[in-house]
């Protein structure tokens, strides 16, 4: 019987785990792998790093220093989470089967791709998901918004507080924006543009233009892709545990679910999507879940 079963070791798992393990609780820490942190290319914003840390280095950091403080961590994925009779919980992963007192959902969330050629090429280096994290990337460039809904006009918007060259290229897909956003776009000069992309174009990962299937292209040094994701919720739904109507999981200030003792963190439960929020939760779910073991005399695990 573990204190703690944490599914998910990105950057919200990982922080909840160091916590709790230097809280001497034992932890074990289920992992399928593509973390969404592994994929982003360097943090710029994430304080400490002058010159920012890629995904990959944060994450395996991060692991070692969970590990150091006696975290386990495996490589599984979950397949199901019940309760117990005795109030605890069950995991299975692969054909074994694990039990704790407590678990921390960190499961994150899976990028919708923009249906477009090429663009993988330039995803999560000049084409980005997030303007909290890469706007500044976009100062004086040439930026191209991808999309056709309000998501896409407000991107579009946003990015005119960078660069004042921004155009909305909708790949061919019926324009969804509202009438207040439309009007916004042409008082600001936005172009809409809204012809099928035959690819995107550019080397080394760096977006130089958009091609179009009618022959003419557009040139731009960055993208923003609207497209959105889809939260890894399934555990939590069979749980029981309440969710928000964009199906990302509902807390408290403390980092606890509708359910007792089931905790999340990260991506999962943001709609600002961000690492140093991961992390943040990560620590707040290991204290505030330390406190609830320590009232039941749950105390020491060696
Ligand atoms: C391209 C890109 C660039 C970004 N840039 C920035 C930036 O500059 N600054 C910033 O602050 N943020 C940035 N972000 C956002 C940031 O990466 C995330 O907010 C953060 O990494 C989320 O961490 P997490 O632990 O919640 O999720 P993740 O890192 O996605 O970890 C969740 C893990 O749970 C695993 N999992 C899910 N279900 C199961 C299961 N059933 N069994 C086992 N494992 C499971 C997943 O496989 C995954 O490994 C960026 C994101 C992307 C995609």
């Amino acid at each position: 019987m573990f204190d703690v079963l944490i599914v998910g070791a990105g950057a919200g798992g990982l922080s909840a785990a160091l916590q709790l393990a230097r809280s001497n609780r034992s932890v074990l820490v289920f992992d399928r792998g593509k973390q969404r942190t592994l994929w982003a290319h360097k943090f710029e914003n994430y304080l400490g790093f002058l010159d920012g840390i890629s995904g990959k280095d944060l994450l395996e950091i991060g692991r070692k220093q969970a590990q150091a403080f006696g975290a386990t961590i495996i490589q599984a994925e979950v397949s199901s989470v019940a309760k117990t009779g005795d109030g605890n919980f069950k995991v299975a992963a692969g054909d074994q089967s694990y039990f704790g007192k407590r678990i921390i959902l960190a499961t994150g969330v899976k990028d919708n791709m923009p249906q477009i050629t090429g663009v993988m090429n330039f995803m999560g280096i000049t084409v980005a998901h997030c303007l909290d994290c890469d706007g500044y990337e976009f100062i004086n460039k040439r930026a191209v918004v991808f999309g056709a809904g309000n998501g896409a006009a407000d991107g579009a918007l946003r990015i005119l507080s960078f660069t004042q060259q921004v155009f909305i290229a909708t790949n061919g897909e019926a324009l969804s924006m509202n009438e207040k956003y439309r009007q916004k776009l042409q008082e600001n000069g936005i172009e809409i543009i809204e012809n099928n992309i035959a690819e995107l174009q550019g080397t080394n990962h760096r977006l130089e233009k958009v091609t179009f299937v009618d022959g003419s292209e557009r040139e731009a040094d960055f993208g923003y892709s609207t497209s959105g994701s889809k939260p890894h919720n399934e555990l939590a739904l069979s749980l029981g545990v309440e969710t928000l109507p964009n199906g990302h999981i509902l807390v408290n200030k403390d980092m606890e679910t509708s359910e007792p003792n089931v905790y999340a963190v990260g991506d999962i439960i943001n709609s600002s999507q961000q690492v140093s929020l991961a992390v943040a939760q990560g620590v707040r779910a290991a204290i505030m879940l330390n406190k609830t073991l320590l009232a039941e005399n749950q105390t020491i695990k060696r």
